[in-house]
């Protein structure tokens, strides 16, 4: 075994040695200072490692696993920055709802992040809105607008057979999910004042998506017929 030491490039490249430090303050692959602790905290950024060595030409055999986020304080190395920054989401509207692509794909990849989560929940409710309007004849909105629709009782739109109880268990969840995510997220800027980020826009959209799929399999009750 040998023992190798690393500077780091926060472009993702390393720089080793054996037996001690690397002496060269630069990126040898891009030209970038190199770094040995943490920009967060200036903390240590763990470099040492052994490994076998080629025989024929001296390097190491098994690089470690470099972390992407402080031990010391959580915060991601310049590295990962750029990764979770760079990352391609262009794939995640295969997975999304059609209608999520439809309302939210060009708000999204505008830098809408807010707007685009804002139209998905605004859809939302208006698709319950008028189905809940069709059965009672009455105009709610937002959270008490879900509780009544999805209530296990007498609902607008069943999402499963309530004469068992795992059916009646199904329809009271999700009745708590589309409350709970018009009241939580419904409008992201209204709410908190901040910026949404793209990562987290993309978890909200992903909520939406999964409630549009219910609404597809919901059947919309026939106007209550009361004396
Ligand atoms: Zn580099
Ligand atoms: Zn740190």
């Amino acid at each position: 075994m040998a023992n190798f030491y690393m500077k780091f490039c926060p472009n993702d490249h390393v720089v080793y040695a054996e037996g001690g430090m690397p002496t060269q303050k630069y990126c040898t692959t891009c030209g970038e200072e190199l770094i040995s602790k943490c920009p967060s905290c200036n903390s240590d950024i763990p470099n040492y490692f052994e490994s076998r060595k080629y025989f024929t030409n001296n390097t190491p055999v098994n690089f470690p696993r470099k972390n992407d986020f402080c031990i010391q304080c959580g915060q991601p190395y310049p590295w990962a920055k750029q990764f979770i920054s760079g990352l391609d989401h262009s794939g995640i509207w295969e997975l999304m709802h059609p209608t999520i692509t439809e309302i939210c794909k060009s708000r999204f990849e505008s830098g809408h992040y807010a707007d685009s989560v804002e139209a998905a929940f605004k859809e939302i409710n208006a698709i319950v809105k008028s189905a809940h309007y069709k059965k009672t004849g009455k105009e709610e909105d937002g959270k008490s607008l879900m509780f009544k629709a999805f209530s296990s009782e007498n609902p607008s739109i069943l999402l499963s057979k309530l004469d068992m109880v795992t059916g009646r268990n199904i329809q009271e969840g999700y009745m708590y999910l589309f409350a709970g995510s018009i009241q939580a997220i419904r409008n992201p800027n209204a709410h908190n004042n901040l910026k949404i980020s793209k990562e987290l826009s993309i978890h909200y959209l992903f909520i939406a998506s999964l409630l549009f799929k219910m609404l597809d399999k919901g059947i919309i009750q026939e106007k209550n017929i009361t004396t």
